[in-house]
């Protein structure tokens, strides 16, 4: 048996099939459809009311969202993410600014932005690494100071919540993935979390081809999700809570039986957080270590993923720009195997072979 780092949830079939009679029955299968409309409305309501555009993915969300934004020459952003946050930038003819980032959040080093700033910059495009929070207030703050447009990748962050307010609701604009390796997914998909009702018109053209009817506004691309991604949605949100639940168990189980190891995890900085147990990173003392690790999990069919790994600022399509900490946290990364059926003898399983594999440097 493989056990993976993530596994996709897939509700009772039945559940599913029930949503595609009703499609089956309206012949409407994308566009805007009862259902895309029927999800939104849930993750709106889940989001305290602030408005939510369901998307193809989480990538082409980050994309239209710098787009609406207009924004040009340097964005300020974070180099220890996934790879689409930096190539989104790339994609939209502006340049990557790395900043580095902080020791024990794993999240941009706010503290750092400002002496980033010149005059080309448009905006700060910053990561909620594995869920938890950037310092929004800090960021919120050098934004304002410099006019800057603000723009979150919460591809983790759904569901954590910060002084009782959903993650996904600060920035000028949030986004989120939907993808079947998230914690909450609809296959492919994503949304764009905005409050602002001009912008939220924009983003909704620049998705649809930038037309209504015959009316056409504005340049647009394909950016819609369907009814059958919206279907898996809303067959998976109800069960979010109890998926974080579970998580947070496995979670507690991990790290009572890892204890005394030399591994560190993040250390969120933020008061008052709830969190939603997106992934279960740890950090070894040297790549060596973590890669030995890896191997031997490998060998009982254990999959574990080097997340994030690269540092962004080491791929070969940006300029050489050097941030430390992040090159230095990426080498020793690896993510284990995280998701809510994962079985707690499973857990115990793979923490001893971490356990008896592992060489302290
Ligand atoms: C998954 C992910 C994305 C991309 O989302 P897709 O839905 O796969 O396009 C972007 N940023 C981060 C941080 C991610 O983890």
């Amino acid at each position: 048996m493989n056990i993976n780092v993530t596994k996709a949830y897939l509700p009772p079939f039945e559940e599913y099939t029930n949503y595609l009679r009703g499609i089956w029955e309206r012949g409407w299968l994308t566009n805007n459809g009862p259902l895309v409309q029927q999800l939104e409305a849930q993750l709106s309501a889940f989001l305290h009311g602030v408005p939510v555009q369901f998307t193809s993915n989480g990538t082409i969300a980050i994309q239209i969202a710098i787009k609406a934004l207009k924004l040009s020459g340097e964005i300020v952003t974070t180099p220890f993410s996934y790879v689409a946050t930096t190539t989104s930038i790339i994609w939209e003819n502006c340049s990557p600014v790395f900043v580095d980032i902080e020791s024990q959040t794993f999240c941009i080093n706010a503290q750092k932005i400002e002496e980033a700033i010149t005059e080309q910059t448009s905006a700060i495009l910053a990561t909620h690494v594995y869920g938890y929070p950037c310092d929004v207030e800090a960021i919120e703050q050098i934004a304002q100071k410099h006019n800057l447009k603000v723009i979150y990748d919460g591809a983790h962050a759904f569901g954590t919540e910060v002084h009782g307010r959903q993650l996904l609701t600060y920035g000028d604009l949030a986004t989120c993935s939907f993808h079947a390796t998230k914690l909450f997914h609809t296959i492919e998909g994503g949304c764009i979390v905005v409050n602002d009702s001009s912008l939220a018109n924009d983003i909704w053209l620049l998705k649809s081809f930038g037309h209504i009817g015959d009316d056409y506004f504005s340049l647009g691309v394909n950016g819609k999700n369907s009814e059958f991604h919206a279907a898996m949605g809303l067959c998976n949100f109800p069960r979010v809570n109890s998926f974080i639940a579970s998580r947070k168990k496995l979670a507690e189980l991990y790290h009572s039986e890892l204890v005394g190891l030399p591994i560190i995890y993040p250390m969120p900085q933020a008061k008052s957080l709830v969190y939603n147990y997106a992934y279960f990173p740890i950090i070894f003392q040297s790549e060596t270590q973590m890669l030995k690790v890896k191997e031997a999990l490998a060998a009982h069919s254990i999959y574990t993923r080097r997340y994030f790994f690269p540092s962004l600022n080491r791929l070969p399509y940006v300029k050489g720009q050097i941030c430390p900490v992040s090159e230095d946290i990426a080498s020793r990364v690896l993510c284990l195997p995280f998701y809510q059926e994962l079985s707690e003898d499973i857990v115990r399983w793979i923490a001893n072979v971490v356990r008896i594999n592992f060489v302290v440097a």
